[in-house]
């Protein structure tokens, strides 16, 4: 990877957020995180993966979790580790009661909390999970993502802007927060795109400066263009003061999740010695595949061999710039497929293709390739008929 040099790290003056044995904003060091990609209900590779983690440099490991398994397994993981864990729950936002006890931080998606109990207000949710959280000592992410926004803020906006939604929606949230006299949270906004990033990280920095930030690049997809994506994003927002937390995501196998740390570590050091990505690779345009980093919602557990074949498979149309997402599971695949030109998300025994919102089909494994070929084919044909790269 190409570097040149540029100014060092400064840090915004944001308030402290006690999680475990850390503390994170203000003057405290930017803290590493990652995520377990074990299924949860699977202790001992759970536990083994926490432990590889926080060994190779994670400040705080988030474990998913979704069903009454999945808690009661997280007991028997902390049991087992002494390293700082935050617990990422969707749409069971009541499963927050059964883990608090158990983890330090507790990340919150808000347009998850639209899909459980409707009745219930998403204000009322939030409130249980500032209780829960109260009474256990745990901080508190609201963590947006742009696949997965609160459909309010999203029907606010025209399609193409994604970024006001993120921002409204984390805005909404922390002044609920604050108005819940709660101050021990951070936020997260993530894009698949590294300039959405930028630019919804700084615009919320400016209206809530003292609230500590997780920066990330969602799906930034396999190393070493997600490697590139993420300093894309993180690099100016670092060198501008925003960011107290960070994770690097990378679609990798489970054993290999310790270069998220690498990743991350050699990013804060290259910008403490002052050394950036070169502008000439920010500015390269072309064929952008994106994929999550998978969690214990990956449904089949060959998606990260996929993503590496779509990568491979697509070698030949690098120049052309259109988008392919490729997902893991049901939970995020869905929505965060919908800004792509080609998206796959992966069920146990298909996968589903789709070419923006539209559902192509269920494909197997094994066809989904010569499939997706076709599909970038007629989309070329289609779309650049006139200008061939
Ligand atoms: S898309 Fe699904 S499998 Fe992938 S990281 Fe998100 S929740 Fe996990």
């Amino acid at each position: 990877m190409s570097l040149s040099t540029t100014t060092a790290i400064k840090r915004n003056p944001t308030r402290t957020v006690q999680i475990g044995s850390i503390r994170i904003g203000g003057e405290h060091p930017i803290a590493l995180q990652s995520m377990c990609a074990t299924k949860t209900t699977d202790v001992q590779a759970t536990v083994s993966q926490v432990n590889h983690l926080a060994a190779a440099g994670a400040d705080v490991v988030r474990i998913a979790v979704d069903t009454k398994a999945d808690a009661a397994a997280l007991a028997e993981i902390r049991r087992q580790t002494t390293a700082n864990l935050s617990v990422d729950i969707q749409e069971n936002y009541r499963l927050a009661a059964m883990v608090a006890p158990v983890v330090d931080k507790i990340r919150y998606n808000p347009g998850h909390l639209y899909h459980h109990e409707r009745n219930r207000t998403w204000q009322d949710k939030v409130r249980f999970l500032v209780d829960v959280a109260g009474e256990h000592g745990c901080a508190i992410r609201v963590g947006i993502n742009c696949g997965s926004v609160d459909p309010a803020k999203r029907d606010k906006y025209p399609p193409h802007d994604t970024v006001h939604p993120m921002l409204d929606s984390a805005l909404e949230h922390a002044e609920l927060l604050d108005s819940l006299g709660w101050t021990q949270y951070c936020v997260s906004l993530k894009d698949s795109d590294p300039q959405k990033v930028i630019q919804v990280n700084r615009m919320f920095a400016q209206r809530r400066p003292e609230v500590p930030i997780h920066l990330g690049v969602t799906e930034a997809g396999i190393p070493p263009q997600a490697i590139v994506k993420t300093r894309l994003a993180l690099e100016p927002l670092l060198r501008e003061g925003i960011g107290d937390t960070i994770r690097v995501s990378l679609t990798v196998p489970a054993e290999q999740k310790h270069l998220e740390l690498e990743a991350a570590r050699q990013i804060l050091d290259d910008l403490s010695a002052g050394r950036t990505l070169d502008p000439a690779v920010a500015n390269q345009k072309g064929l952008n595949i994106i994929s999550c980093p998978g969690c214990s919602r990956v449904e089949n557990k060959v998606f990260i061999e996929l993503a590496r074949q779509v990568q491979q498979a697509t070698a030949d149309f690098a120049a052309y710039p259109i988008s392919i997402a490729v997902m893991g599971c049901r939970v995020n695949g869905p929505g965060e497929t919908d800004q792509a030109d080609l998206g796959l998300w992966c069920g146990p025994s298909f996968v589903n293709l789709k070419r923006g919102h539209e559902l192509l089909g269920a494909i197997a494994y094994e066809e989904i390739i010569p499939r997706l070929r076709h599909e970038i084919s007629v989309l070329i044909s289609q779309r650049f008929a006139q200008r061939r790269p």
